[in-house]
């Protein structure tokens, strides 16, 4: 199997990606004209990134069989008029284990009071026991790759999961929900909730004032979604009612978050800097391989987006 494969992913991603992407090729089977720049004719496959170098109109590559994103969330090609090929994005399993160590740990934070206990290393003997994991429901809002590894990491500590996803679902473990009144039910009763949802119209302030105001009073909320899907103004105003105890923020309408945004300052929210998960290159090459072998022998492509649901 031969391709000529162009990596789109950035002049700053591509010493990170060349090794890994050669071997997963190699152990794939492909002999890859693999480079950072390509005649557009000649392209049958492009690795691809957002970045200031990467490619805003597909029309000349007419032979790319395929797009395939390094990044899971693809806000920012999904709508691009000149993508007519498949694509296809990324689920990596080194990204999977990231997200789930992120979310469970900053869950455990939140339902062990660590902070409280932290802040109290001040020779006063005081022993508050923290609930069980199985008095504390987690909403988890997305239940796609992420969000159902995720939401099995949590019922496996022994939290009562309540998922929320667009089309119903079964998973072992979880009570799934979709549609308004779903998220409803499951907003009343959460005590944490995490968003792993996609960037899109539908899902655009899906956390609003009216939402906020349905969780239980001191609900800890974690997005390591997209800063789109929380009204900024609304959470702000729940944090200062004490409606909503914390939140802990990776994504941003703006990134990186610019100095003055009142979450800078707020007590109680925590930033981390867009780190929740990152595609690792040696597992995610081999997913990349995979698919392009898939697609030189004529098989289904993985992960392709729904172009108009925009994930
Ligand atoms: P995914 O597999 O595409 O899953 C998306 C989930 O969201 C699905 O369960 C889907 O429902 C649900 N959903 C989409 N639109 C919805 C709507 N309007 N109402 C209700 N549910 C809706 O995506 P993933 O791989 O889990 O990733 C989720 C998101 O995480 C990405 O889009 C990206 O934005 C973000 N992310 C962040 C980081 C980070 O470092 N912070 C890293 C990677 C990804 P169905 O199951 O019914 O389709």
């Amino acid at each position: 199997m031969t391709a000529t494969i162009l990596f789109a992913g950035g002049a700053a991603r591509w010493p990170h990606w060349e090794a890994p992407l050669r071997r997963a090729l190699s152990e794939a089977g492909i002999e890859a004209e693999l480079a950072t720049s390509a005649a557009p004719e000649t392209v049958d496959f492009i690795i691809y990134a957002p970045s200031g170098d990467t490619p805003a109109d597909f029309t000349p590559f007419t032979r790319c069989r395929a797009v395939l994103s390094l990044w899971a969330g693809v806000e920012r090609i999904v709508g691009n008029r000149t993508l007519t090929q498949p694509l296809c994005r990324m689920v990596d399993p080194g990204l999977t284990q990231g997200m789930v160590e992120y979310v469970t740990g900053h869950a455990l934070r939140y339902h062990l009071g660590l902070d409280a206990i932290l802040a109290a290393q001040n020779g006063h003997w005081n022993p508050v026991v923290p609930p069980l994991a199985s008095e504390r429901p987690v909403a988890m809002l997305g239940l796609g790759a992420l969000g159902a590894a995720c939401a099995r990491a949590l019922a496996g500590l022994g939290f009562p999961v309540l998922g929320w996803s667009r089309t119903p679902k079964t998973l072992d473990g979880i009570d799934c929900h979709h549609g308004e009144d779903g998220l409803e039910q499951v907003l009343r009763r959460a005590g944490i909730v995490v968003t792993l949802l996609p960037a899109t119209p539908a899902t655009e302030n899906l956390l609003d004032a009216h939402r906020l105001a349905l969780l239980p009073i001191g609900a800890a909320i974690i997005n390591p979604g997209r800063g789109s899907l929380i009204d900024d103004e609304a959470l702000l105003g729940a944090l200062g009612s004490g409606h909503v105890g914390h939140a802990t923020l990776d994504v941003f309408r703006t990134e990186p978050l610019p100095a003055e945004h009142p979450y800078w300052s707020h007590p109680r929210v925590t930033i981390t800097p867009h780190i929740a998960a990152e595609t690792r290159p040696d597992s995610a090459a081999r997913v990349i391989a995979g698919n392009i072998r898939r697609g030189l022998a004529g098989e289904p492509l993985l992960h392709v987006v729904d172009r108009g649901a925009g994930y």
